[in-house]
């Protein structure tokens, strides 16, 4: 069978400017889809207003066109696909694959867990008060390949783990909207965080409910600080200097295991950017989380 196109995206959360983290993912990401000869498009994740300062998606799309990585498609924003998202919670809801939950955090902590008022079966009392959909998933020892880690396993627990779909408050959540774009984007392969490989069970079995084919997924090691913490904007990782970009593009193919030359760094961000593409070694990237190879 013929193979499709390879389709990859970075897909920040604008939650802040771009990290020395966030760089090395968008790198990754697009050094995989080049040396494929593939897509490589920008998602903006921007699904919750109250994380995200307003000016955080223009330093985000102003910080990648600095380090020379446009987007081969229109940028998409999560923010305009509220209607796909609400489909696609529609068409869980009626084939039971997803199920309306009034119950509090305290409430499911209180229970083990166990929704007390038994939402996954229908018999809640009809809804008085907003609720939250929950995909409901199916316990399963769930088993896939990771292109960097090699064989995945993780255990998924029907009930306990439900993820929500959408809150109480509305806004819809990073498990629906992550498949349904990636699925309607046609992306093949995901290149991300090793951060999100703990939802990636879940993620399956969504794909499975919307008898869609989940792309591959590679999950990078996470950059950390001296304290051992990745970097992200709740351990005040500083913004990326986007006056330095060649400096930053060194410093991340470093951290991904190639080894630029040295005078690498007296060249352009077109220089930086040939030269990892012509020399990207997937099995060069190390395993462990690393910290920035100096100071960013
Ligand atoms: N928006 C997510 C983040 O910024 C990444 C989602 C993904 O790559 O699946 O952490």
């Amino acid at each position: 069978m013929e193979q499709p196109r390879y389709r990859g995206r970075f897909a920040p959360s604008p939650t802040g400017p771009l990290h020395f983290g966030s760089l090395v993912t968008a790198l990754a990401s697009w050094l995989e889809a080049r040396r494929a000869g593939g897509d490589w498009l920008v998602r903006i994740e921007d699904l919750d207003p109250l994380r995200e300062p307003p000016e955080a998606t223009g330093e985000i799309l102003h910080s990648l066109a600095c380090h020379g990585l446009h987007s081969d498609e229109p940028i998409c924003y999560q923010s305009h696909r509220h209607d796909a998202y609400q489909a696609a919670i529609e068409q869980l809801l009626a084939q039971g694959k997803a199920y309306r939950c009034q119950c509090s955090r305290k409430q499911l902590k209180a229970n083990g867990g166990y929704h007390p008022a038994h939402c996954r079966n229908g018999t809640s009392a009809p809804a008085t008060a907003p609720c939250a959909v929950r995909f409901a998933l199916e316990d399963q020892d769930c088993h896939w390949p990771d292109q960097l880690l090699g064989p995945q396993q993780q255990a998924v627990r029907a009930e306990l783990d439900d993820p929500v779909l959408q809150r109480k408050e509305g806004f819809y959540a990073y498990q629906l909207a992550v498949v349904v774009d990636d699925i309607d984007q046609g992306i093949t392969h995901v290149v991300r965080g090793s951060d999100l490989l703990p939802l990636t069970a879940q993620q399956l079995q969504i794909y499975r409910a919307f008898g869609a084919q989940p792309p591959h997924w590679l999950h990078i090691p996470v950059i950390v600080n001296a304290e051992g913490q990745k970097l992200s904007k709740q351990t005040h990782a500083p913004a990326l200097n986007d006056s330095r970009p060649v400096g930053n593009l060194v410093g991340a193919l470093t951290a991904l295991g190639q080894q630029p030359p040295a005078a690498l760094v007296e060249g352009t961000v077109e220089d930086v950017l040939a030269w990892g593409r012509a020399h990207w070694r997937r099995d060069h990237i190390p395993l462990t989380s690393g910290h920035p190879p100096y100071d960013t």
